[in-house]
């Protein structure tokens, strides 16, 4: 069960000093799916938990290059083997979305949740994260009422034209159905 601080115990706690307060009187109302991986498509390594706590090392890799001084989060990252990690507390306002609008209002970092699977834009998911990912949206909405299932949605709708993710083999229809279930 999520607490009023916006934690959820059974994901493993690691600290992001990317984040800031919701604007006042902002009710939690959009939950937004990405995809991650660095270097894209390899998977289980540190390098997204360390781009997340502020101390990836931008020389490790030709391919993270354009990473450098960036400041980004999300909520929760799924690895592929379903394990969750938590970054920021769901009450506070976590940096993943970016220039983004969804039903006309601006800026979704203000009033959403945003969690990543371990992906990429073109790879299919693990079952254990579509297990995870049900098992989490369900807790998420019963102390998030606001977040329906009509609100819940992709960066890539959000941020058209701009991103991709969690990309065309994210399967809503499955994730929809075990939310349902
Ligand atoms: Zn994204």
């Amino acid at each position: 069960m999520i607490d009023k601080f916006g934690i959820y115990p059974a994901a493993k706690q690691i600290r992001s000093p990317f984040y800031n307060e919701r604007p006042a009187d902002t009710q939690i109302s959009l939950l937004v799916i990405h995809c991650i991986s660095l270097p894209e498509g390899v998977y289980g390594g540190r390098a997204v938990e360390q781009l997340f706590s502020g101390c990836l090392d931008c020389s490790e890799d030709s391919g993270f290059a354009d990473l450098q001084g960036l400041e980004v989060s999300a909520h929760c990252v799924i690895r592929r083997d379903g394990q969750i990690e938590q970054y920021v507390p769901f009450v506070k306002r976590a940096w993943h979305a970016g220039v983004s609008c969804f039903a006309g209002i601006e800026g979704c970092n203000d009033y959403s949740i945003g969690i990543e699977l371990e992906g990429t834009d073109h790879s299919t998911y693990t079952n254990e994260q579509y297990l995870a990912l049900s098992a989490l949206t369900t807790q998420i909405q019963l102390r998030y009422p606001a977040i329906t299932t009509e609100r819940i949605t992709g960066h890539s709708d959000i941020a058209p034209g701009r991103k991709t993710d969690p990309g065309r083999q994210f399967d809503w229809a499955y994730y929809f159905r075990l939310l349902a279930d």
